[in-house]
């Protein structure tokens, strides 16, 4: 099973994904258009997201970071005058350093995610989307900011005029991710932002082609008007979309075959021209994640 990912609604449908299907089966492209250097060390959000989902040290509260992790370093810098716009933990933190090692050593992003997800004892595949650097940009009407900045620093408050992806222009999917494509009848989406997660590994030369090839099965990460968590309300309108499951079924109307949405979703997206399957999406605990998966296995 292959399935796009951002860093929370589709970690929380991998976290029961993992419990009820061989995980050695289940392949993760995952969006780094969020990835950032800090204090010398690159953080991928919706990787490490995805990594501690997979080995079970995910914080299930926030989904981000490990749970039970100190935060004694980032304290310690703050008395150097390194006031880290994230907060970021001390065993988090050493994935960082092992990543960025493995980056100064000459390895790709995607080679260093493997090793970094078999020292976790991970069997699934993690796929970066890409080893090109990319940055998701907010522009807002004061400034242009990093999406980290916006969201982490600026907690999501600023007015959004627009949103783009820079080195999008020339930046390719992985030879692994076209690979792994390549090998699967079809694709899941999992219930991600399909601005800031999703829209960046669509927007990856030749990928949405690719896609148009394969039976793609997508989650919608809205229910009714509302998101479950996160920004998307705020960017899908900046985008111009409506801030629905319709205005989803935009973003994929290309390439889309089976549109999962909410059984308490009242949009009217039966007369759409793809198939609608309406179950229950808000995966509130592992109970209802494994719920979920189990749907996505059936239809897989
Ligand atoms: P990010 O990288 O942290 O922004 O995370 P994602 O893009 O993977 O996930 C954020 C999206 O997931 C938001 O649009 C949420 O509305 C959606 N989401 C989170 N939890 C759930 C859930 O339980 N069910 C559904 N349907 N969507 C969810």
């Amino acid at each position: 099973m292959i399935i796009l990912s951002g860093g929370t609604g589709t970690p929380k449908l991998l976290s029961g994904l993992k419990e009820v299907y061989a995980e050695e089966n289940i392949k993760v492209i995952v969006n780094t258009a969020e990835d950032m250097w800090v204090s010398g060390n690159l953080v991928c959000p919706d990787v490490d997201s995805v990594l501690y989902t997979l080995s079970s040290l995910i914080d299930d509260n926030k989904w981000w970071g490990m749970k039970d992790d100190t935060f004694i370093t980032h304290e310690a810098l703050k008395y150097l005058n390194l006031d880290e716009s994230m907060m970021l933990g001390d065993r988090d933190r050493a994935t960082h350093i092992a990543r960025s090692d493995l980056l100064r050593a000459g390895m790709t992003l995607t080679e260093a995610t493997a090793k970094i997800a078999s020292g976790f004892g991970i069997r699934a595949k993690i796929l970066p989307m890409s080893d090109d650097h990319l940055e998701t940009i907010i522009h807002t009407p004061d400034k242009k900011m990093h999406f980290q900045e916006f969201w982490v620093e600026r907690k999501g408050e600023p007015i959004v005029n627009n949103v783009d992806i820079e080195g999008i222009k020339d930046a390719k999917p992985s030879e692994s991710v076209i690979c792994a494509l390549e090998s699967e009848d079809t694709v899941m989406i999992g219930p991600s932002n399909p601005i800031t997660s999703i829209g960046p590994i669509l927007s990856l030369n030749g990928l949405v082609d690719i896609l148009k090839d394969k039976f793609v099965i997508a989650i919608s990460p809205i229910i009714g008007k509302r998101a479950v968590s996160g920004p998307v309300e705020k960017l899908m309108a900046a985008c111009g979309y409506e801030v629905s499951s319709l205005g989803v079924f935009e973003c994929y109307k290309e390439f889309l075959d089976l549109f999962i949405v909410d059984v308490k979703d009242d949009c009217l997206v039966d007369d759409l021209s793809v198939d609608i399957l309406r179950t229950d999406t808000l995966m509130s605990d592992l109970c209802k994640s494994k719920e979920l998966a189990r749907v996505m296995i059936d239809l897989a």
